[in-house]
């Protein structure tokens, strides 16, 4: 029998070339915004709760945020995947001790009143009560430090308030998981991620923690799962055996891992993500911060349409600049007066996740409704507008032949030539592959218990009945802290 440390990532142990057998009394896969909250709430429960985790342990300071070596030890896939369709959309999701939360920009909205509302009726959520959500939702903003940035934001983020003033748009600052020392400016923060915040709170408690650790399948007997088969890091085979499981590995994991495992029914089907279009603007002054992300969003359009601004170090701005490189790459010499800005909309559209036996990864589609086409048109004239009124001199829309846009008669030859097809379409917004609720659409009940199945649950972004609307990860751990306390008052720990 192994065990995995008690003690945090440097300590943890991995396995033997033959196979390994662990045993846990709880079994947690993936140790994101879902993972990372549900160990922790049921190891301070007094659950035995042993989390496994794809990734490896990066401790923060060790990489340069939004570096390709970021993008190598904690993205997936160095953060190039994708989902097919006309177009296809780009996505990335982290792969580390920490999952998205490691590499996200960070930015915290709770889940707005109307989208409880609504999740609550459409998908007959069960004792769905936004009082308890809200209580839940400033406990882990405590948790996570939420906070605005002290003193000055970024110029960056300036523009964004600047040209929705103009336009008398609505606009504000989303607070980060953040903490500033005494003093400090935008560009000091610490993240406040899983990897300090959850995670620590559940290896205090006796969590366990194998990082490197995939789960290729769990095995189902009728309707109980008993254990996990798994690859450890050095590719030898390992088995663990559990009482029940939480499957967090995020909206595309989850899925395809319940899929390998048997569970097919309504699972995958329903993949939302918030499409996203982007462009580079440049103005007269120096407004890039490399290490930093805007913090102002622009709301007038929400939840249709939001606008606000990516992380853009130089290779990002030439990243943006790619799609029509021949007219736009003199822009890149100036890259400090340069930065890019994103519409994204909340789709009508759909996804899916299929596993493909045979494939360690799971093909994903996505299809863009005529009504979604015509919103990222909207939205990425809108932005263009948007930032002419902050003062920009040129704005660069990152499709094939897109016009550089100086005017507002630009924004005509913009709206005209613009094509979903010629455009970079990305999103890092994943969800509802396992949306939760009563209604016979969902694949999980209403606190995340996937059906049919007495002692497997999801506790991720997959549980979203759908998109947002809004930056996700505050919902996918608001949902998590109250899924995880249902199972804390109705199951026992063995003791
Ligand atoms: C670049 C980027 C920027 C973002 N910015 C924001 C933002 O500003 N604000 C916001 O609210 N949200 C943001 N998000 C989204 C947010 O990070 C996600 O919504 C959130 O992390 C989802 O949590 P999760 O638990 O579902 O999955 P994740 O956090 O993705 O965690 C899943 C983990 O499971 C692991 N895993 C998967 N399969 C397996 C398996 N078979 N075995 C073992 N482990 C497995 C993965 O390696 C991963 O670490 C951003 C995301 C990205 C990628």
């Amino acid at each position: 029998m192994k065990h995995a440390s008690t003690t945090g990532a440097d300590a943890v142990t991995h396995a033997p070339a033959t196979e390994a057998l662990y045993d846990a009394e709880v079994l947690i896969i993936g140790s994101g915004a879902g993972g990372a909250t549900t160990a922790a709430l049921l190891a301070e429960a007094g659950f035995d709760v042993l989390i496994v985790e794809e990734g490896d342990w990066v401790e923060q300071g060790t990489v340069v945020p939004f570096s390709l070596d970021q993008m190598n030890r904690q993205y997936r896939s160095g953060g190039v995947t994708v989902a097919l369709g006309l177009p296809s959309i780009a996505y990335t999701e982290g792969r580390c001790a920490g999952g998205g939360t490691e590499v996200n920009s960070g930015l915290y909205r709770r889940p707005p009143a109307e989208l409880l509302d609504r999740w609550r009726t459409q998908y007959h959520i069960r004792d769905l009560d936004p009082d308890e959500m809200y209580a839940i939702a400033e406990e882990v903003e405590t948790a996570l430090n939420v906070t605005p940035v002290p003193g000055a934001v970024s110029p960056a983020s300036t523009v964004l308030q600047r040209g929705a003033d103009a336009l008398h748009w609505q606009n504000s600052e989303s607070p980060r998981w953040m903490k500033y020392p005494a003093g400090g400016s935008a560009a000091s923060g610490q993240r406040q991620s899983m990897t300090r915040t959850y995670l620590p709170r559940a290896q205090r408690a006796g969590a366990r923690l194998l990082t490197q650790c995939r789960v290729r399948r769990l095995s189902i007997n009728g309707t109980r799962a008993s254990d996990a088969e798994v690859v450890l890091a050095d590719g030898s085979p390992g088995r663990i055996r559990f009482r029940h499981v939480f499957v967090c590995g995020g909206a595309i994991h989850t899925p395809a891992l319940l899929q390998r495992s048997g569970l097919r029914e309504r699972i995958g089907d329903t993949l939302a993500v918030h499409p996203t279009v982007k462009l580079a603007a440049r103005f007269p002054d120096p407004i890039n911060m490399p290490d930093d992300v805007p913090v102002h969003q622009v709301k007038e359009f929400a939840p249709e349409i939001s606008f606000g601004g990516s992380a853009s170090n130089p290779g990002l701005v030439a990243l943006s600049l790619a799609d029509n490189w021949g007219q736009f790459s003199h822009a890149l010499q100036d890259w400090e007066r340069v930065c890019v800005y994103y519409a994204a909309i909340t789709s009508e559209g759909k996804g899916r996740v299929k596993a493909i036996p045979g494939l360690r990864d799971p093909l994903v589609t996505y299809h863009l409704t005529a009504r979604d086409r015509q919103m990222l048109r909207s939205g990425l004239s809108r932005l263009a507008l948007l930032m002419l009124a902050a003062g920009a001199d040129e704005v660069y829309p990152s499709y094939h032949h897109a016009p550089i846009v100086r005017s507002t008669a630009d924004i005509a030859e913009l709206q005209r030539s613009f094509a979903t097809t010629k455009a970079t379409v990305m999103t890092v917004h994943l969800c509802s592959t396992v949306p939760l609720g009563e209604h016979p659409r969902c694949a999980a009940d209403s606190f995340g218990q996937v059906r049919g199945m007495k002692n497997v649950w999801v506790n991720d972004a997959s549980m979203l009945p759908d998109a947002p609307g809004v930056n996700p990860q505050g919902s996918v751990m608001a949902f998590a802290v109250r899924n995880a306390r249902r199972f804390i008052g109705t199951e026992r720990p063995r003791g």
